[in-house]
């Protein structure tokens, strides 16, 4: 670095102004541990951030640091595009054992480019060229990442703002539970299929998020993910999950459609399947809709063999004892008592709403004038907590804790959530105090 520079006036001076996180939680940070961060100046944070979903397992988890040591030691390729590999067999080879064969899944899996929204474009591509029709049916509050296929998919205005006239043929139908409220869009997409005259080209997908992450941590409802697999089947509309947020055991299971039953026809996963906070994205096929060409969806990064290593130990560590094994019970324990602590020690005394499922977990401040998330988030901050925000206008705070938080780090954190609260709104707390709102179920 150039003399008298600190590590934030070259990002400052160097990168370019589409940066986002680092001014929210403006740290330079030098080390990070399980849930633990610390920054140049010696601060430590709490991290409920955690890579936006990405760091399931914390930063550097143990079980697979040393492998990939190992495996750097002993100069095992880093980079191989979709050759052959010993990493990728290992990779492959447990993920078809230890996630799939347990649940009774039969899918292919594809290696996208390492983003989610290249696993994303991938999808859509794959369901249009199955089923040879254009339109893909999404939903408002929906985040499916910001290259053009995905984008159009995805709701915010604040992604699509000069672009719409740009993306391709997607209609958005209210999600079942948005600031709006519940709608029945069950009933709305049931019309939009079945009236020949309803104006729309029969979809070739269906694309949604079974709990909304960016959407301000929406839950959808077991009978209506049901009712979207019925409707897909009926009308041979290919359903895909896009469980890169909610997906590798956030929700309490390891896929988070589980609770419902349901197979999807195509899955995307990326975010915390690389295992170590390295890129990777999955595209999960069901055999018969498998008819890519050869190198029809390509990237130069589809095969990370860091990742590989990275994604096969955590599978091999925290996923071999079934689909209901220690590690998501552990999950859904730690989602339990969180729920309870943030009940009691909040909503129930302010206007807050709590929703989520596992450790996916959202407080809706849209309801506490100006006592805002994002001022909620900023006092975090200065007290060692990251935590993020979501929603349409950043009413949520989104709390995304390592799945592996220790029970006293976890209790701290939400301490801290209730202390910045307290700080904002320790006046109003009596006025109002039983006005508070369970959102959603917190527990799976
Ligand atoms: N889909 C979902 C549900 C996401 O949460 C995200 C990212 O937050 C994406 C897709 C896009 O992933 P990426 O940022 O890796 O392109």
């Amino acid at each position: 670095m150039t003399a008298g520079m600190t590590a934030g006036m070259t990002v400052e001076m160097h990168e370019s102004g589409v940066r986002s996180y680092s001014r929210t939680f403006p740290g330079v940070f030098t080390t990070a541990k399980n849930e633990l961060l610390r920054s140049e100046d010696g601060t430590e944070y709490l991290d409920f951030l955690a890579g936006a979903g990405t760091l399931n397992y914390g930063h550097n988890p143990e079980p697979v640091k040393q492998r990939l040591i190992d495996y750097l030691s002993n100069d095992g390729l880093t980079h191989g595009l979709d050759l052959v590999t010993t990493a990728k067999a290992g990779f492959l080879d447990a993920f078809s054992r230890y996630i799939l064969a347990p649940r009774g899944m039969n899918y292919r899996i594809q290696f996208s480019s390492p983003s989610g929204t290249n696993a994303v474009e991938a999808a859509l591509k794959l369901a249009r060229l199955v089923t040879g029709r254009g339109p893909v049916v999404a939903f408002s509050g929906g985040f499916h990442g910001v290259s053009t296929g995905a984008l159009a998919a995805t709701g915010s205005a604040h992604y699509k703002q000069g672009l719409y006239a740009t993306l391709p043929n997607t209609v958005h139908l209210p999600y079942p539970d948005s600031p709006l409220g519940e709608f029945d869009s069950l009933d709305l997409l049931r019309r939009l299929v079945e009236d020949p005259s309803a104006g729309l080209e029969k979809p070739a997908a269906v694309l949604i998020e079974t709990v909304q992450g960016e959407g301000g941590v929406y839950v959808a409802p077991v009978e209506f993910l049901r009712g979207l697999r019925e409707i897909c089947d009926r009308h041979g509309i290919l359903l895909i999950v896009d469980d890169i947020q909610a997906g590798c055991g956030r929700t309490g299971a390891f896929f988070s459609f589980e609770r419902a039953g349901i197979v999807p026809d195509v899955v995307t996963l990326s975010k915390a399947i690389g295992g170590y906070g390295l890129p990777m994205s999955v595209v999960l096929i069901k055999p018969e809709y498998d008819i890519w060409l050869p190198g029809q969806h390509n990237g130069t990064f589809r095969g990370n063999q860091l990742a590989f290593i990275a994604a096969e130990s955590v599978i091999r560590h925290y996923w071999a004892d079934g689909t209901d094994g220690a590690f998501v019970r552990e999950v859904r324990a730690k989602g339990r008592a969180a729920g309870e602590f943030l009940t009691t020690a909040l909503t129930s005394r302010y206007p807050v709403a709590l929703r989520g499922l596992g450790l996916m977990l959202g407080l809706d401040f849209s309801r506490t004038g100006d006592m805002s998330a994002a001022k909620v988030s900023q006092l975090c901050f200065d007290r060692g907590l990251i935590v993020e925000t979501c929603g349409r206008a950043d009413e949520v705070l989104k709390l995304l804790p390592p799945l592996t938080v220790t029970e006293e780090n976890l209790r701290r954190g939400l301490e801290t959530v209730v202390w910045a609260v307290d700080q904002l709104g320790g006046a109003r707390a009596e006025a109002t105090a039983g006005a508070g709102v369970l959102g959603e179920v917190v527990a799976v």
